[in-house]
């Protein structure tokens, strides 16, 4: 009586009878599936859904294809959130899922929309404004959500959150480019250390941080097998792919290639004459900046 009252569609009753539990559950999994579609809103009370998202954002379109206003998309993330979840338990995670979107919804003009766009990540639509505008209304919106203290127990803690913003001044932008642009954003607000708002167009001027490729192993056949194998992995447009070939640790360590500030990914051969693999891991170890450098050995011992 109690589970029904809290909202609960069914019990069971153990021990389960596996088929018919796992036959109910998937209907039920499907008719919440087909609820969700037919609703707009998402289940943090509050915040729409992507259905809706959909929907919203191509009435803004044509609004723009008839005014000529811009209206800009922002792609909101909380920071460190897993982090919250781990610390303070997933339900007090929930709890600031929600106070993230009452406050939202409290503080946006009507006009604006909120949206659950997955997890701990909202969509904010903003229409008639321009990206400068945008810019700075999120940067007051979060500057002042990520003051506000939660208590958990006898502790407390705050939360603050980044964003992407773009500005759509095109008709022919579906929501995808939008969101990608947005997303591109946020992940440069998440690299310049959270708690930040970046614009699509200033994303555009950061530099594409570069992913050094270092193999190391003494048979040829292998570092061509393998650096034919690197060159063809698809990293995304975040980086750029430096790959170059060590014949040896010596080599390596002696190189000029080693001595610069970006990230590291070394395949290492375990075995080699001059300098065994360990050693070189070891040398690696030492440096100052190791953590750097991700090292895969490659090696047949296997013992630890
Ligand atoms: P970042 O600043 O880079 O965004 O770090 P992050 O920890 O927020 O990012 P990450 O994507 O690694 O983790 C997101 C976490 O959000 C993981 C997931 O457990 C949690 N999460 C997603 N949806 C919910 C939810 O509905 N409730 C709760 N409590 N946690 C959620
Ligand atoms: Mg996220
Ligand atoms: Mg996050």
């Amino acid at each position: 009586m109690q589970a029904f009252k809290l909202g609960a569609d069914d019990f069971f009753v153990k021990p389960l009878d596996m088929e018919e539990s796992l036959l109910q559950i998937g209907h039920h999994i499907e008719r919440k599936r087909m609820f969700n579609s037919f609703s707009m809103f998402d289940e943090l009370p509050g915040a729409y859904n992507r259905t809706y998202l959909k929907e919203i954002y191509s009435q803004q379109l044509s609004s723009y294809a008839r005014s000529k206003e811009s209206f800009c998309l922002a792609l909101l993330d909380l920071d460190l959130f897993k982090g919250i979840n781990d610390q303070y338990g997933h339900l007090m995670g929930d709890q600031v899922l929600q106070a993230f979107v009452e406050y939202m919804k409290r503080e946006i003009r009507p006009t604006d929309h909120i949206f659950r766009y997955g997890g701990e990540e909202f969509i904010l639509l903003l229409p008639k404004t321009n990206v400068k505008e945008a810019e700075t209304v999120l940067n007051r919106l979060l500057e002042s959500f990520s003051k506000k203290m939660f208590t958990h127990k006898k502790s407390s803690f705050y939360c603050s959150s980044s964003g992407g913003v773009v500005e759509v001044h095109n008709n022919e932008w579906l929501l995808n480019k939008a969101l990608h642009q947005a997303d591109e954003a946020l992940y440069v607000a998440k690299e310049l250390g959270r708690k930040k708002i970046v614009a699509s167009s200033q994303s555009k001027l950061v530099k594409r941080r570069t992913l050094r490729m270092a193999i190391i192993d003494d048979d040829s056949i292998i570092r061509t097998m393998l650096k034919e194998l690197l060159s063809k992995i698809d990293v995304g447009d975040r980086y750029e792919v430096k790959i170059e070939v060590f014949k040896d640790g010596i080599e390596f360590f002696e190189s000029e290639w080693i001595h610069s500030s970006d990230q590291y990914f070394v395949i290492l051969d375990g075995m080699m004459p001059k300098m065994d693999g360990l050693e070189v891991l070891q040398k690696l170890r030492q440096q100052k900046r190791h953590d750097q450098y991700t090292v895969i050995m490659l090696t047949s011992r296997n013992s630890e």
